[in-house]
Protein backbone atom coordinates (compact mmCIF):
# COMPACT_ATOMS: atom_id res chain seq x y z
CA UNK A 1 0.00 0.00 0.00
CA UNK A 2 1.58 3.23 -0.87
CA UNK A 3 -0.12 6.32 0.81
CA UNK A 4 -2.18 4.88 3.61
CA UNK A 5 0.54 3.91 6.34
CA UNK A 6 1.56 6.21 8.57
CA UNK A 7 0.11 9.38 7.74
CA UNK A 8 0.20 11.89 9.90
CA UNK A 9 -3.48 14.69 9.22
CA UNK A 10 -2.83 18.15 10.80
CA UNK A 11 -5.14 21.39 10.26
CA UNK A 12 -3.16 21.97 6.79
CA UNK A 13 -2.56 18.65 5.21
CA UNK A 14 -4.73 15.55 4.87
CA UNK A 15 -1.16 13.43 4.77
CA UNK A 16 1.36 16.11 6.03
CA UNK A 17 4.95 14.24 4.98
CA UNK A 18 3.29 12.74 1.12
CA UNK A 19 2.09 17.18 0.92
CA UNK A 20 5.40 18.52 2.12
CA UNK A 21 7.71 16.02 1.35
CA UNK A 22 11.31 17.53 0.18
CA UNK A 23 11.82 17.97 -3.36
CA UNK A 24 15.09 16.02 -3.37
CA UNK A 25 13.26 12.95 -1.50
CA UNK A 26 10.32 13.62 -3.76
CA UNK A 27 12.82 12.53 -6.69
CA UNK A 28 14.01 9.71 -5.00
CA UNK A 29 10.72 8.20 -4.76
CA UNK A 30 9.66 8.95 -8.12
CA UNK A 31 12.53 7.46 -9.84
CA UNK A 32 12.37 4.43 -7.26
CA UNK A 33 8.68 4.91 -8.27
CA UNK A 34 9.26 4.55 -11.78
CA UNK A 35 11.53 1.57 -11.84
CA UNK A 36 8.91 -0.20 -10.28
CA UNK A 37 6.10 0.59 -12.65
CA UNK A 38 8.29 -0.09 -15.71
CA UNK A 39 8.79 -3.65 -14.01
CA UNK A 40 5.18 -3.94 -13.43
CA UNK A 41 4.19 -2.76 -17.04
CA UNK A 42 6.28 -5.21 -19.02
CA UNK A 43 4.33 -7.79 -17.53
CA UNK A 44 1.33 -6.17 -19.88
CA UNK A 45 1.19 -7.70 -23.67
CA UNK A 46 1.31 -4.08 -25.10
CA UNK A 47 4.36 -2.61 -23.00
CA UNK A 48 6.12 -6.29 -22.95
CA UNK A 49 5.91 -6.17 -26.61
CA UNK A 50 6.92 -2.85 -27.23
CA UNK A 51 10.34 -3.14 -24.75
CA UNK A 52 11.14 -5.94 -25.82
CA UNK A 53 11.63 -4.45 -29.41
CA UNK A 54 13.76 -1.72 -28.06
CA UNK A 55 15.39 -3.60 -25.06
CA UNK A 56 14.33 -1.62 -22.26
CA UNK A 57 14.67 -3.02 -19.32
CA UNK A 58 13.94 -1.52 -15.61
CA UNK A 59 17.81 -1.13 -15.26
CA UNK A 60 18.24 1.12 -18.18
CA UNK A 61 16.60 3.87 -15.71
CA UNK A 62 18.93 5.25 -14.15
CA UNK A 63 17.90 8.53 -13.35
CA UNK A 64 14.69 10.92 -13.88
CA UNK A 65 15.21 11.77 -17.47
CA UNK A 66 15.59 8.78 -18.80
CA UNK A 67 11.61 8.55 -18.81
CA UNK A 68 12.31 9.67 -22.22
CA UNK A 69 13.69 6.31 -23.39
CA UNK A 70 10.15 4.91 -22.84
CA UNK A 71 7.72 5.90 -25.84
CA UNK A 72 5.08 7.52 -25.99
CA UNK A 73 1.71 5.94 -25.36
CA UNK A 74 -1.60 7.53 -26.98
CA UNK A 75 -5.31 6.87 -26.67
CA UNK A 76 -5.03 4.84 -30.44
CA UNK A 77 -3.11 2.63 -28.37
CA UNK A 78 -5.50 2.21 -25.62
CA UNK A 79 -8.03 1.85 -28.36
CA UNK A 80 -5.73 -0.82 -30.34
CA UNK A 81 -4.99 -2.74 -26.86
CA UNK A 82 -9.04 -2.44 -26.09
CA UNK A 83 -10.05 -4.63 -23.86
CA UNK A 84 -7.23 -6.45 -21.88
CA UNK A 85 -3.64 -5.79 -23.95
CA UNK A 86 -2.50 -3.03 -21.15
CA UNK A 87 -3.54 -5.51 -17.89
CA UNK A 88 -0.79 -6.56 -15.85
CA UNK A 89 -2.52 -8.60 -13.32
CA UNK A 90 -4.85 -12.03 -13.38
CA UNK A 91 -8.37 -11.04 -13.20
CA UNK A 92 -8.17 -12.40 -9.95
CA UNK A 93 -6.63 -9.00 -8.38
CA UNK A 94 -8.80 -7.11 -10.24
CA UNK A 95 -12.05 -5.48 -8.40
CA UNK A 96 -13.28 -1.99 -10.99
CA UNK A 97 -13.41 -1.34 -14.07
CA UNK A 98 -14.00 2.15 -15.42
CA UNK A 99 -14.52 3.78 -19.34
CA UNK A 100 -13.16 7.08 -20.50
CA UNK A 101 -16.24 9.40 -21.31
CA UNK A 102 -15.62 8.67 -25.06
CA UNK A 103 -16.03 12.40 -26.03
CA UNK A 104 -14.19 11.86 -28.82
CA UNK A 105 -13.94 8.29 -30.36
CA UNK A 106 -14.16 4.83 -28.92
CA UNK A 107 -14.12 4.52 -25.14
CA UNK A 108 -11.21 2.88 -23.57
CA UNK A 109 -11.34 0.94 -20.53
CA UNK A 110 -9.36 1.25 -16.91
CA UNK A 111 -8.82 -1.62 -14.39
CA UNK A 112 -7.95 -1.45 -10.48
CA UNK A 113 -7.10 -3.70 -7.99
CA UNK A 114 -7.89 -3.02 -4.75
CA UNK A 115 -4.67 -1.17 -3.83
CA UNK A 116 -5.29 1.17 -6.89
CA UNK A 117 -8.34 1.97 -5.61
CA UNK A 118 -7.29 2.79 -2.18
CA UNK A 119 -4.25 4.51 -3.24
CA UNK A 120 -6.65 6.60 -5.09
CA UNK A 121 -9.44 7.36 -3.00
CA UNK A 122 -6.52 8.13 -0.19
CA UNK A 123 -5.55 11.07 -3.34
CA UNK A 124 -8.66 12.17 -3.46
CA UNK A 125 -9.16 12.54 0.42
CA UNK A 126 -5.95 14.67 0.07
CA UNK A 127 -7.87 16.85 -2.49
CA UNK A 128 -10.65 17.62 -0.57
CA UNK A 129 -8.69 18.15 2.45
CA UNK A 130 -6.18 20.87 0.97
CA UNK A 131 -9.56 22.98 -0.39
CA UNK A 132 -11.01 23.02 2.91
CA UNK A 133 -13.82 19.88 3.34
CA UNK A 134 -13.82 18.14 6.90
CA UNK A 135 -15.45 15.87 8.38
CA UNK A 136 -18.75 17.22 9.42
CA UNK A 137 -19.68 18.75 6.01
CA UNK A 138 -22.50 16.86 4.37
CA UNK A 139 -20.98 16.33 0.75
CA UNK A 140 -22.96 16.64 -2.56
CA UNK A 141 -21.75 14.50 -5.18
CA UNK A 142 -23.29 15.48 -8.19
CA UNK A 143 -21.79 13.81 -11.33
CA UNK A 144 -22.72 10.75 -12.95
CA UNK A 145 -22.11 7.45 -11.12
CA UNK A 146 -21.30 4.23 -13.50
CA UNK A 147 -18.78 4.13 -15.75
CA UNK A 148 -17.40 7.39 -15.73
CA UNK A 149 -14.89 7.95 -12.53
CA UNK A 150 -16.25 11.14 -11.58
CA UNK A 151 -19.20 9.68 -9.11
CA UNK A 152 -16.99 6.60 -7.52
CA UNK A 153 -13.81 8.18 -7.56
CA UNK A 154 -15.20 11.38 -5.59
CA UNK A 155 -17.65 9.13 -3.19
CA UNK A 156 -14.72 6.94 -1.93
CA UNK A 157 -12.77 9.24 -1.46
CA UNK A 158 -15.13 11.80 0.19
CA UNK A 159 -15.99 8.64 2.44
CA UNK A 160 -12.22 8.09 3.41
CA UNK A 161 -11.96 11.64 4.28
CA UNK A 162 -15.30 11.22 6.90
CA UNK A 163 -17.40 13.36 4.74
CA UNK A 164 -21.30 12.30 5.14
CA UNK A 165 -21.59 11.38 1.39
CA UNK A 166 -24.76 11.98 -0.45
CA UNK A 167 -24.51 10.01 -4.30
CA UNK A 168 -26.85 12.04 -5.99
CA UNK A 169 -26.02 11.47 -9.39
CA UNK A 170 -26.41 13.88 -12.60
CA UNK A 171 -29.44 15.59 -13.66
CA UNK A 172 -32.46 15.69 -11.60
CA UNK A 173 -32.02 19.25 -10.98
CA UNK A 174 -35.05 20.24 -8.66
CA UNK A 175 -34.61 17.14 -6.56
CA UNK A 176 -30.72 18.17 -6.11
CA UNK A 177 -31.79 21.52 -4.42
CA UNK A 178 -34.04 19.70 -2.37
CA UNK A 179 -31.28 17.76 -1.17
CA UNK A 180 -29.19 20.60 -0.69
CA UNK A 181 -31.60 22.45 1.24
CA UNK A 182 -33.01 19.76 3.41
CA UNK A 183 -29.95 18.43 4.53
CA UNK A 184 -27.89 21.30 4.33
CA UNK A 185 -25.03 20.22 1.52
CA UNK A 186 -21.90 22.33 2.46
CA UNK A 187 -20.03 20.63 0.06
CA UNK A 188 -20.43 19.60 -3.70
CA UNK A 189 -18.70 17.85 -6.88
CA UNK A 190 -20.53 18.73 -10.29
CA UNK A 191 -19.09 19.49 -13.73
CA UNK A 192 -19.45 23.71 -14.51
CA UNK A 193 -21.88 22.98 -16.97
CA UNK A 194 -24.39 21.53 -14.60
CA UNK A 195 -23.37 23.86 -11.94
CA UNK A 196 -24.79 27.07 -14.50
CA UNK A 197 -27.94 25.14 -15.55
CA UNK A 198 -28.49 24.90 -11.47
CA UNK A 199 -28.03 28.68 -11.51
CA UNK A 200 -30.98 29.17 -13.57
CA UNK A 201 -32.99 26.51 -12.25
CA UNK A 202 -32.72 28.11 -9.22
CA UNK A 203 -34.13 31.36 -10.07
CA UNK A 204 -36.93 29.86 -11.47
CA UNK A 205 -37.66 28.52 -8.09
CA UNK A 206 -37.34 31.64 -6.46
CA UNK A 207 -33.96 30.46 -4.33
CA UNK A 208 -30.71 32.06 -2.94
CA UNK A 209 -28.38 29.96 -2.32
CA UNK A 210 -26.60 32.64 -0.62
CA UNK A 211 -29.86 32.80 1.84
CA UNK A 212 -31.03 29.70 1.28
CA UNK A 213 -28.51 27.34 1.43
CA UNK A 214 -25.58 26.15 3.58
CA UNK A 215 -23.12 25.57 0.26
CA UNK A 216 -19.69 26.68 1.03
CA UNK A 217 -17.33 24.75 -1.53
CA UNK A 218 -17.79 23.33 -4.80
CA UNK A 219 -15.37 20.74 -6.46
CA UNK A 220 -15.55 22.01 -10.21
CA UNK A 221 -13.91 19.97 -13.40
CA UNK A 222 -14.38 17.10 -15.91
CA UNK A 223 -14.30 19.58 -18.82
CA UNK A 224 -12.30 22.37 -19.68
CA UNK A 225 -14.02 26.25 -18.35
CA UNK A 226 -12.68 29.34 -17.95
CA UNK A 227 -12.07 31.85 -15.03
CA UNK A 228 -15.00 33.57 -15.92
CA UNK A 229 -17.48 30.75 -15.42
CA UNK A 230 -15.38 29.82 -12.04
CA UNK A 231 -16.30 34.03 -11.18
CA UNK A 232 -20.03 33.24 -12.25
CA UNK A 233 -20.44 30.36 -10.12
CA UNK A 234 -18.99 32.17 -7.59
CA UNK A 235 -21.23 34.93 -7.32
CA UNK A 236 -24.24 33.35 -7.65
CA UNK A 237 -23.92 30.50 -4.85
CA UNK A 238 -21.71 32.76 -2.39
CA UNK A 239 -19.39 29.75 -2.39
CA UNK A 240 -15.25 29.24 -3.64
CA UNK A 241 -14.48 27.08 -6.62
CA UNK A 242 -11.55 24.54 -6.62
CA UNK A 243 -10.36 23.11 -10.43
CA UNK A 244 -10.47 19.45 -10.21
CA UNK A 245 -8.45 17.66 -12.78
CA UNK A 246 -8.07 13.99 -14.05
CA UNK A 247 -8.68 11.90 -16.68
CA UNK A 248 -9.43 8.18 -16.50
CA UNK A 249 -6.48 6.66 -17.66
CA UNK A 250 -4.64 8.08 -14.62
CA UNK A 251 -7.46 6.36 -11.86
CA UNK A 252 -10.10 9.48 -13.06
CA UNK A 253 -10.28 13.18 -11.00
CA UNK A 254 -7.37 13.38 -8.44
CA UNK A 255 -4.65 13.97 -10.56
CA UNK A 256 -4.05 17.86 -9.58
CA UNK A 257 -6.29 20.08 -7.78
CA UNK A 258 -6.54 23.53 -6.39
CA UNK A 259 -5.34 24.39 -2.95
CA UNK A 260 -6.96 27.65 -1.23
CA UNK A 261 -4.52 29.84 -3.00
CA UNK A 262 -6.83 29.60 -5.91
CA UNK A 263 -3.75 29.99 -8.28
CA UNK A 264 -3.02 26.78 -10.18
CA UNK A 265 -3.19 23.09 -9.69
CA UNK A 266 -0.98 20.94 -7.13
CA UNK A 267 -0.28 18.12 -9.50
CA UNK A 268 0.40 14.89 -7.07
CA UNK A 269 3.93 14.35 -8.12
CA UNK A 270 4.38 11.03 -5.74
CA UNK A 271 1.59 9.29 -7.65
CA UNK A 272 2.09 11.19 -11.78
CA UNK A 273 5.29 11.88 -12.72
CA UNK A 274 4.64 15.19 -15.21
CA UNK A 275 6.04 16.16 -18.39
CA UNK A 276 4.59 19.23 -20.58
CA UNK A 277 5.47 18.51 -24.24
CA UNK A 278 5.37 20.40 -27.75
CA UNK A 279 2.56 18.75 -29.25
CA UNK A 280 4.17 18.95 -32.37
CA UNK A 281 7.88 18.02 -31.94
CA UNK A 282 7.33 16.32 -28.76
CA UNK A 283 10.50 17.71 -27.23
CA UNK A 284 10.36 19.04 -23.50
CA UNK A 285 8.90 22.90 -23.43
CA UNK A 286 10.96 24.99 -20.88
CA UNK A 287 8.94 25.60 -17.60
CA UNK A 288 6.31 28.13 -17.73
CA UNK A 289 5.65 27.68 -21.26
CA UNK A 290 2.26 26.29 -22.19
CA UNK A 291 2.31 22.28 -24.01
CA UNK A 292 0.53 18.90 -24.08
CA UNK A 293 0.79 17.53 -20.51
CA UNK A 294 2.02 13.87 -20.78
CA UNK A 295 1.97 11.87 -17.38
CA UNK A 296 3.27 8.73 -16.11
CA UNK A 297 1.36 6.52 -13.10
CA UNK A 298 3.93 5.53 -10.50
CA UNK A 299 1.80 3.51 -7.98
CA UNK A 300 -0.76 1.36 -10.30
CA UNK A 301 -0.80 -2.28 -10.56
CA UNK A 302 -3.59 -3.61 -12.41
CA UNK A 303 -3.03 -0.84 -16.00
CA UNK A 304 0.66 0.87 -15.28
CA UNK A 305 0.29 3.45 -18.68
CA UNK A 306 3.48 5.44 -19.06
CA UNK A 307 4.07 8.73 -21.19
CA UNK A 308 0.54 9.29 -21.76
CA UNK A 309 -0.44 11.92 -24.00
CA UNK A 310 -3.33 13.36 -22.48
CA UNK A 311 -4.11 16.03 -25.17
CA UNK A 312 -4.49 18.59 -22.33
CA UNK A 313 -3.02 21.85 -22.89
CA UNK A 314 -1.57 23.60 -19.93
CA UNK A 315 1.95 24.92 -18.49
CA UNK A 316 3.69 24.03 -14.91
CA UNK A 317 3.42 27.70 -12.95
CA UNK A 318 7.06 28.40 -11.69
CA UNK A 319 7.75 28.83 -8.24
CA UNK A 320 6.68 27.73 -4.98
CA UNK A 321 2.80 28.11 -3.55
CA UNK A 322 2.82 29.86 -0.46
CA UNK A 323 0.06 27.19 0.79
CA UNK A 324 3.81 24.95 1.28
CA UNK A 325 2.94 22.27 -0.82
CA UNK A 326 5.74 21.17 -2.99
CA UNK A 327 4.04 19.32 -5.41
CA UNK A 328 4.10 21.55 -8.77
CA UNK A 329 1.05 22.97 -10.25
CA UNK A 330 0.10 23.15 -13.67
CA UNK A 331 -2.58 26.00 -14.70
CA UNK A 332 -6.08 25.72 -15.90
CA UNK A 333 -6.21 23.24 -18.81
CA UNK A 334 -6.40 25.52 -21.57
CA UNK A 335 -8.48 22.94 -24.03
CA UNK A 336 -7.74 19.73 -25.98
CA UNK A 337 -5.13 20.42 -28.92
CA UNK A 338 -8.04 17.98 -30.93
CA UNK A 339 -10.39 20.97 -29.44
CA UNK A 340 -8.89 23.43 -31.22
CA UNK A 341 -10.95 24.37 -34.66
CA UNK A 342 -9.77 26.54 -37.51
CA UNK A 343 -11.88 28.75 -39.43
CA UNK A 344 -10.59 30.98 -41.98
CA UNK A 345 -7.16 30.21 -41.27
CA UNK A 346 -7.71 31.27 -37.48
CA UNK A 347 -7.05 28.48 -34.63
CA UNK A 348 -9.63 28.69 -31.86
CA UNK A 349 -10.46 27.10 -28.61
CA UNK A 350 -13.97 26.87 -27.05
CA UNK A 351 -12.79 28.09 -24.30
CA UNK A 352 -11.67 31.52 -25.79
CA UNK A 353 -15.41 32.13 -27.24
CA UNK A 354 -16.71 31.39 -23.31
CA UNK A 355 -14.35 33.72 -21.76
CA UNK A 356 -15.36 36.78 -23.70
CA UNK A 357 -19.24 35.57 -23.35
CA UNK A 358 -19.13 34.48 -19.77
CA UNK A 359 -17.50 38.59 -19.49
CA UNK A 360 -20.63 40.04 -20.75
CA UNK A 361 -23.62 39.98 -17.48
CA UNK A 362 -26.44 40.11 -20.63
CA UNK A 363 -25.14 36.62 -21.78
CA UNK A 364 -26.85 33.77 -20.35
CA UNK A 365 -25.40 30.79 -18.50
CA UNK A 366 -25.39 28.23 -21.62
CA UNK A 367 -24.03 28.62 -25.75
CA UNK A 368 -22.89 26.36 -28.00
CA UNK A 369 -20.68 27.15 -31.39
CA UNK A 370 -21.58 25.55 -34.59
CA UNK A 371 -19.41 25.57 -37.87
CA UNK A 372 -20.62 25.44 -41.10
CA UNK A 373 -19.62 25.60 -44.48
CA UNK A 374 -22.17 27.24 -47.35
CA UNK A 375 -21.24 27.71 -50.74
CA UNK A 376 -17.66 26.87 -49.56
CA UNK A 377 -17.43 30.00 -47.23
CA UNK A 378 -16.76 28.52 -43.79
CA UNK A 379 -19.13 30.14 -41.04
CA UNK A 380 -19.47 29.91 -37.22
CA UNK A 381 -22.33 30.95 -35.71
CA UNK A 382 -22.06 31.02 -31.80
CA UNK A 383 -25.48 30.91 -30.25
CA UNK A 384 -25.96 32.14 -27.15
CA UNK A 385 -28.81 32.29 -24.43
CA UNK A 386 -29.68 35.64 -23.22
CA UNK A 387 -30.76 36.01 -19.51
CA UNK A 388 -34.31 36.33 -18.42
CA UNK A 389 -34.18 39.89 -17.95
CA UNK A 390 -33.26 41.48 -21.60
CA UNK A 391 -35.00 39.43 -23.23
CA UNK A 392 -38.20 40.96 -22.65
CA UNK A 393 -36.67 44.09 -23.30
CA UNK A 394 -37.21 45.73 -27.02
CA UNK A 395 -35.37 44.98 -30.05
CA UNK A 396 -32.80 47.94 -29.86
CA UNK A 397 -31.34 46.28 -26.73
CA UNK A 398 -31.17 42.92 -28.17
CA UNK A 399 -29.14 44.16 -31.52
CA UNK A 400 -26.93 46.02 -29.28
CA UNK A 401 -26.02 43.31 -27.12
CA UNK A 402 -25.34 41.06 -30.53
CA UNK A 403 -23.19 43.62 -31.79
CA UNK A 404 -21.07 43.98 -28.55
CA UNK A 405 -20.90 40.36 -28.50
CA UNK A 406 -19.42 40.20 -32.24
CA UNK A 407 -17.15 42.97 -31.12
CA UNK A 408 -15.51 41.56 -28.10
CA UNK A 409 -15.47 37.69 -30.11
CA UNK A 410 -13.75 39.85 -32.82
CA UNK A 411 -11.36 41.45 -30.15
CA UNK A 412 -9.86 38.01 -29.08
CA UNK A 413 -10.22 35.38 -32.39
CA UNK A 414 -9.47 38.01 -34.70
CA UNK A 415 -12.49 37.09 -36.75
CA UNK A 416 -16.42 37.76 -36.62
CA UNK A 417 -18.86 35.18 -35.85
CA UNK A 418 -22.46 35.33 -36.57
CA UNK A 419 -24.44 35.94 -33.35
CA UNK A 420 -28.00 34.20 -32.85
CA UNK A 421 -29.43 35.43 -29.65
CA UNK A 422 -32.01 32.80 -28.24
CA UNK A 423 -34.68 32.21 -25.06
CA UNK A 424 -33.53 31.03 -21.92
CA UNK A 425 -33.71 27.40 -21.25
CA UNK A 426 -33.56 26.81 -24.87
CA UNK A 427 -30.05 25.38 -26.02
CA UNK A 428 -29.97 21.44 -25.41
CA UNK A 429 -28.36 20.23 -21.79
CA UNK A 430 -26.95 16.93 -21.57
CA UNK A 431 -26.34 14.77 -18.03
CA UNK A 432 -22.55 14.50 -18.70
CA UNK A 433 -20.06 16.43 -20.20
CA UNK A 434 -21.69 20.03 -22.10
CA UNK A 435 -21.66 19.58 -26.23
CA UNK A 436 -19.88 23.39 -27.07
CA UNK A 437 -19.12 22.59 -30.46
CA UNK A 438 -20.71 21.52 -33.44
CA UNK A 439 -19.02 20.91 -36.34
CA UNK A 440 -20.64 20.07 -39.42
CA UNK A 441 -18.16 21.49 -42.17
CA UNK A 442 -17.49 18.31 -44.27
CA UNK A 443 -13.77 18.03 -44.25
P1 LIG B 1 -12.57 11.34 -18.90
O1 LIG B 1 -11.40 10.45 -18.78
O2 LIG B 1 -13.54 10.84 -19.90
O3 LIG B 1 -13.21 11.67 -17.60
O4 LIG B 1 -12.06 12.72 -19.51
C1 LIG B 1 -10.90 13.33 -19.07
C2 LIG B 1 -10.70 14.63 -19.80
O5 LIG B 1 -11.62 15.63 -19.30
C3 LIG B 1 -9.34 15.24 -19.59
O6 LIG B 1 -8.36 14.66 -20.42
C4 LIG B 1 -9.61 16.69 -19.91
O7 LIG B 1 -9.62 16.90 -21.32
C5 LIG B 1 -11.01 16.91 -19.36
N1 LIG B 1 -10.94 17.51 -18.02
C6 LIG B 1 -11.02 16.88 -16.84
N2 LIG B 1 -10.93 17.77 -15.82
C7 LIG B 1 -10.76 18.99 -16.38
C8 LIG B 1 -10.58 20.32 -15.85
N3 LIG B 1 -10.59 20.59 -14.55
N4 LIG B 1 -10.40 21.32 -16.76
C9 LIG B 1 -10.41 21.07 -18.07
N5 LIG B 1 -10.59 19.85 -18.63
C10 LIG B 1 -10.76 18.82 -17.78
ZN1 LIG C 1 -0.92 25.46 -2.91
Amino acid sequence: MFFTENRTTTDSFWDQSAETITPEDLKALQLHRLKSVLQTASRSEFYGRGFKEIGLRADSISSLDDVRKIPFTSKQDLRDSYPYGLLCEPKDRLVRMHVSSGTTGQATAVFYTRSDLEVWADLLARCMYMAGARPGDTFQNLTGYGLFTGGLGFHYGAERLGLLTIPSGAGNSKRQIQIMHDFSTSVIHIIPSFALLLMDVMSEMGIDPRKDLSLKIAFVGAEPYSEEVRRRIEDFYGIKVYNSYGLSEMNGPGVAFECRCQSGLHLWEDAFLVEIVDPKTLEPVPEGTYGELVLTTLTREAMPILRYRTKDLTRIIPGNCPCGRVHRRIDRIRGRSDDMFIIKGVNVFPIQVEQVLMNIPEVGNNYVIMLRREKNVDEMIVRVEVTDRIFVEDMRRLQQLQKKIAHDLKGELLLTPKIELVEPNSLPRSDGKAMRLIDQRIT
